[in-house]
Formats: structure tokens, C-alpha cells, sequence
């Protein structure tokens, strides 16, 4: 890989040099949705332009060229998780899907009345409530586990829910309220000796921090392209090597077949098991191209730089007069949720956005976290490789002169 500059991030991502209301857009919304490089919309129109076919079905050269591209981009996964090998890649529309597709496919085979599922209080809806959904069904249990002040995960209190009872941990590798990055690694070292399995929502982490699945020990590891600089509607679900077996179907369709009659249907060996119906091809050659262009840079030097830029950021918040930032983990990505006395954060939002400054406001979608603050709502301001410090003492500048406009 390359040196890595955000200038040089920047100069790929056409969109950031838009305007918004009369402002150079700065774009700190990352955490609900990261830009794309020129590279990835390239490859999206090379595709449409010269390259679309299904993919698996028909003998025809398209068909064998678009079949090559989309196994390309589950090898691309697959090395960029540090998987075994690209069979343990399944792909899903997302994140979302990807954790409804464990609970349905793994869940119910394995989930017996009192087991319990270990569900830390900071983690995403989309990473509670398909949990929920199968506890109903199957007469399990989803515990929380608490944090403390400071937006960490509980480690004494985990420790002590652990027990024979616990079928499975949650856990986001990177929080998308807090920030939080949990020990990831000691935590499913732990919950593995109590026999239980672990799943890894990788969400938040995967545009921000090297990633290696197999260092993690994680059974199921899950994240969205479009939070990797990808198009929206495609991510994956990666499975460690002897998870395979434990899969049963979830969807039923084309692909994940082997042969049907009425009299018995069998099944396409694993990862096609999990991948009914024509896949988001297009979604996975964006995704390929997307994980090329990250790799073009030196991946230390990013999260180093995205860990400068955090500090810069967090003392620059703190000149804010009345602005409270939400946790203060020791470990954490570049978000940033605050607070501002004497105004909602939808309010703040909208006098940002007034300046270009797109920033978010809103629960979430990890009510629980923002309840554990006594919270409903907050503001946030969340960052990628191309924001720079000049873009945080824009967003320091605004909020400052609404204070001074109150
Ligand atoms: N988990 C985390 C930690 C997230 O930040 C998000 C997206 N905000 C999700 C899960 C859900 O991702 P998606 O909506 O792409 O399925």
C-alpha cells in the first residue's frame, strides 16, 4: 500500500467537493453512511456499461465474467477480514441482514428454552432486536450487559453473566454512538472456555481499523459496504470454518440449491446455502473496488491519522461553551456525540446544515446507550479518512456562533 494522505482521499471522493447551501460540504456522517471514491463509481458504471450478466447460471462468457468478478470480490472479503478462505464469506444486503441471517439460519437450530445471548447495553437496534426476535421464539434469554460512566462495556459485570447458560455473545468491534472499541479479542477468548459462541458487529469498525477476524476469534463477523465506502445494499457475513455445518437454510431460492423435486430437495454447499435469489452482483464489484481502494493505504497510517484527528477534535469541542460530549472510552473510533445546553439536538443539526456541515441527530439507533446517559437524543459527528482538521474547526466555528447567537 501507499502512503496515505487525507488530501489524497479527498481528491478521489467527488461528492466532497460539492456544496451544500451555499458551503463546501463538510461531511461528518460517516457513521450512518460513508461517500464513495470516483474508483467505486467506475467500477459500478464498467459494470453496467460492459460487463452485466447472472451470474452461476448460463454457459455464456458474460455469465462466466460477471460469476468471476463477484467470486473475486468474496477472495477481496475474505483477505480484507483475514479469513481462512473465501468460503467462509457469505454476502447479505448489510449489517442488519447479515445478524437476522445468524439468528435465523444458526439461532434456531442451536437456541433451547433458558439459553441466554449476552447483548452489551451499547449495542446498535440492529444488533438487539433480531435477538429479541429469537428469544421469543425459542424460549432464550437476551441479558444486557451494562456499561460504565465512561461508555465501556462492563467487564466485572460480564465476567459474572457468563455461565454454562450463555449460547452467545454480542459484540460491536466499534460503537456507533459512543465510539467504544471493546476488548474484543479477551472477550471472546472468555465467552469461548463457557462454550459459547460470539458474533462481531464490524459496522463501525471496518473503514477505521485493520481487521482480522481470526485474531479476534470471532464465529460470525458481520459489516456493511456502504459504511466501507461501497454502495448501500451489499455487505457480508464471515463464518468461522466449523460454524459451516451448524447453517441451515433461511431463505429458499435459486442458488442455494442443489437439486429440487418434490420428493426431496438437497442443498448447494455453504456459502451458496446462505445466498438465495440473484445476489446484489453490482453491490459486490463496488465492494471489491471499494476494499482495493482502502488498501491502497497504508491501513496503520489511516486509524493513526483518524486517532490524531479525534484528539484535535475532542479538545476543539471542548472550547464549545455548554457542549457535552457522551463517553469518553478509553479506546475509541473518531465519533464524536454530544449535547448542547439550550438546544435540541435536531435544532443543532439544522443550524450546522445551514453551514454544509452534515452531522446527525437523533437516537442512534442505540437507545439503550443514550437512556444509560439519560438521553434520548444527541448530535453526532462522526469521521472518516478524508475529514481534516480544517473541516473540525469549521463545525467548532458554527456551533460556536450559535452559542453566541442564543
Ligand atoms: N451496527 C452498527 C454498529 C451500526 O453502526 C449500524 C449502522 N448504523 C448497523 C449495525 C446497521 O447497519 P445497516 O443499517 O447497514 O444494516
Amino acid at each position: 500500500p501507499g502512503a496515505f494522505s487525507p488530501e489524497q482521499a479527498r481528491k478521489d471522493v467527488p461528492i466532497l467537493h460539492r456544496t451544500v447551501n451555499g458551503h463546501p460540504l463538510v461531511w461528518l456522517d460517516n457513521g450512518a453512511t460513508t461517500q464513495k471514491p470516483r474508483q467505486v463509481i467506475e467500477a459500478l458504471s464498467a459494470y453496467y456499461s460492459a460487463a452485466n450478466s447472472n451470474i452461476h447460471r448460463g454457459a455464456h462468457t458474460m455469465a462466466r465474467e460477471a460469476t468471476e468478478l463477484y467470486e473475486a470480490g468474496r477472495t477481496a472479503v475474505a483477505e480484507f477480514l483475514g479469513a481462512e478462505s473465501p468460503q467462509t464469506i457469505a454476502f447479505a444486503r448489510g449489517t442488519t441482514e447479515a445478524i437476522n441471517l445468524v439468528a435465523q439460519s444458526w439461532g434456531r437450530s442451536v437456541m433451547e428454552p433458558g439459553d441466554e445471548i449476552l447483548v452489551p447495553v451499547l449495542e446498535h437496534h440492529s444488533n438487539i432486536v433480531p435477538w429479541q426476535l429469537l428469544a421469543q421464539e425459542t424460549h432464550a434469554r437476551v441479558v444486557p450487559v451494562p456499561l460504565t460512566p465512561e461508555g465501556e462495556i462492563d467487564q466485572k459485570a460480564y465476567t459474572d453473566l457468563l455461565s454454562a447458560r450463555t449460547q452467545l455473545v454480542v459484540i460491536s468491534q466499534a460503537s456507533n454512538v459512543l465510539g467504544t472499541v471493546p476488548p474484543v479479542e479477551e472477550m471472546t477468548a472468555l465467552a469461548h472456555r463457557y462454550g459459547a459462541r460470539v458474533l462481531v458487529d464490524g459496522a463501525q469498525a471496518v473503514a477505521h481499523m485493520p481487521v482480522d477476524v481470526q485474531r479476534l476469534g470471532a464465529d460470525f463477523y458481520v459489516f456493511s459496504g456502504h459504511k466501507l465506502f461501497a454502495p448501500t445494499g451489499i455487505g457480508a457475513l464471515y463464518l468461522k470454518p466449523e460454524m459451516a455445518e451448524l447453517m441451515r437454510p433461511w431463505q429458499g431460492g435459486g442458488n442455494m440449491i442443489e437439486s429440487v423435486s418434490f420428493e426431496r430437495t438437497t442443498f448447494a454447499p455453504m456459502p451458496h446455502l446462505l445466498e438465495a435469489g440473484t445476489g446484489h452482483i453490482s453491490g459486490v464489484v463496488g465492494l471489491l473496488a471499494a476494499i482495493d481502494w482502502l488498501r491502497s493505504f497504508d491501513q496503520e497510517a489511516v486509524a493513526a491519522y483518524e486517532t490524531a484527528l479525534m484528539t484535535y477534535a475532542t479538545q476543539a469541542m471542548a472550547t464549545v461553551p455548554g457542549l457535552e460530549v457522551i463517553g469518553s472510552a478509553a479506546e475509541r473510533i473518531a465519533v464524536l456525540t454530544f449535547t448542547l445546553a439550550g438546544h435540541d439536538p435536531a435544532s443543532v443539526a439544522d443550524w450546522l446544515d445551514r453551514d454544509g456541515i452534515a452531522v446527525r441527530a437523533g437516537h442512534h439507533c442505540a437507545q439503550p446507550a443514550l437512556a444509560h446517559y439519560g438521553l434520548e437524543s444527541a448530535a453526532r459527528a462522526s469521521f472518516a479518512l478524508y475529514n481534516t482538521s480544517e473541516e473540525v474547526d469549521q463545525l467548532v466555528a458554527s456551533l460556536r456562533r450559535l452559542q453566541a447567537a442564543a
